[in-house]
């Protein structure tokens, strides 16, 4: 099969590492891909990803990338793409792709939309409620005494959500948003919830129009440093199987969340094809939703490929096809833990260009995989081009030895700048209380 990936970042590095390795894969391209993604060879014989210049939102000349190199699969990594109607386009043109269409990808791209649909079909959320003006939204942040948290309807790169604990913080943040516009037209709407207290995980499953597919649980360091402190950024980290969540709870929580969801789906003529990620806060009243991604978890994706065993070609087609149901999925039993190392001055601005070395020393490392995000080719040099650089992702017997790995592959690299969170997983290993039953 020819199969194109859309996408630049750490998660398309992990995805086309993934799919390269499956027999059905005879040619893979990406756009625009990274230095990374350049490197990979098809397990079949041999043969580089081929990257092209082309961006992951030009969607007119993705269609023609697509028609001119014959994709037989177009696997769409991140969620801009999505929302603008990429899989509508390509299936309009009789392209095979995979990803929701646009109104599946709506629950990610509104957050109105998602938290009014999980109020009508009994999808566990915090208490929340949509907003246009200001005086409103003022009284029903003063009715959750200020604590709350304060979204913009649409996609704003992950920086639409502001976190309140008194009256002055939410009326600033509603003010942020709604009045001032620092999002633009993403903040023409807002949603208001309660600000939930809890562990924070994230879930993931396939779905395709008619079942949903639960992945292990896993969990993302959104913060930019140690003790979870500073700004949030895309991710710096992630880790699975989540040791403080047993197999049943993992079941119990995707039923919760994913037999209404379902339900809601089927009575709205949603039809679904793609991965379902909601970001899950484990509450004492239970696991509540606090946002729906339409795609897959960056970092989370580089630990659950570097876990999953079944052929991802295969169950990509059946999330297509609408064949999950016939589709093995199985995961090894070893813990993957990713660290993501970063640029000087990420979130906020950084300088590219930085020469990374050690690269190769960290690939002679066993059941260590350094993914790139922000990298390029400069010179046969590989540079810094982003914020979050490499996801360097290690597996292993237990969680403790794997997030070792990562870090000394971590001390392997190099370049100018570098930094990331030194506690990925601390967490998990200080509250582990049932090893036995991974989730
Ligand atoms: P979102 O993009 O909606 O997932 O929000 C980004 C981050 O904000 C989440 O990963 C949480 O850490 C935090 N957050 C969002 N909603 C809530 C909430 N209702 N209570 C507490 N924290 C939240």
């Amino acid at each position: 099969m020819n199969i194109l990936v859309i996408g630049s970042g750490g998660r398309e590095h992990a995805l086309v590492w993934k799919l390269a390795q499956s027999p059905h894969a005879t040619a893979m391209w990406c756009a625009p891909g990274n230095a990374g993604i350049a490197r990979e060879r098809l397990a079949k014989d041999g043969e580089l990803v081929k990257c092209v210049r082309c961006g992951a939102e030009d969607l007119p000349r993705l269609l023609s990338l697509a028609q001119e190199i014959r994709a037989d699969l177009t696997v769409v990594g991140p969620d801009n793409p999505l929302a603008l109607g990429i899989v509508d386009l390509f299936e309009a043109s009789g392209l095979r792709i995979w990803g929701p269409n646009r109104a599946a990808a709506q629950f990610e791209a509104s957050k109105v939309f998602a938290q009014e649909f999980m109020a009508k079909y009994g999808i566990p959320t915090a208490r929340a409620a949509a907003f246009t003006d200001f005086s409103p939204a003022s009284r029903f942040a003063a009715s959750l005494g200020g604590r709350c948290v304060v979204k913009a309807d649409g996609l704003a790169l992950g920086k639409g959500v502001l976190v309140c604990r008194d009256m002055a913080q939410a009326d600033e943040a509603i003010n942020e948003i709604l009045v001032k516009k620092s999002f633009g037209d993403a903040g023409v709407k807002i949603v208001i919830q309660e600000l939930l207290e809890g562990m924070e995980i994230s879930l993931h499953a396939l779905c395709d129009g008619r079942d949903a597919r639960l992945f292990p649980a896993s969990q993302d360091h959104k913060r930019a440093l140690d003790g979870d402190r500073g700004l949030n950024t895309g991710g710096m980290g992630a880790y699975s199987p989540v040791p403080f969540l047993s197999e049943r709870a993992l079941t119990e929580a995707g039923a919760k969340i994913l037999d209404p969801w379902l339900q809601g789906c089927a009575a709205e003529a949603i039809d679904f094809h793609g991965i379902l990620y909601p970001g899950v806060m484990l509450t004492p009243q239970g696991p509540k939703v606090l946002e729906f991604n339409a795609r897959f978890g960056d970092p989370e994706t580089q630990v659950y490929v570097t876990r999953l065993e079944s052929d991802l070609v295969e169950l990509l087609e059946a999330s297509v096809c609408g064949t999950l149901g016939k589709t093995e999925m199985s995961w090894s039993s070893t813990a993957s833990v990713c660290v993501v190392m970063a640029s000087a001055g990420y979130p906020g601005s950084y300088v590219k260009g930085k020469l990374i070395q050690g690269l190769e020393a960290a690939a002679q490392l066993p059941d260590t995989k350094v993914f790139h995000a922000g990298t390029t080719a400069e010179n046969g040099r590989i540079v810094t081009n982003g914020g979050r650089v490499l996801g360097v992702t290690a597996w292993s017997g237990t969680l403790q030895a794997a997030r070792d790995a990562a870090y000394a592959a971590v001390e392997r690299i190099q370049f100018e700048g570098a930094r990331c969170r030194r506690d990925i997983a601390a967490k998990a290993l200080a509250r582990a209380v049932d090893r036995s039953s991974p989730s």
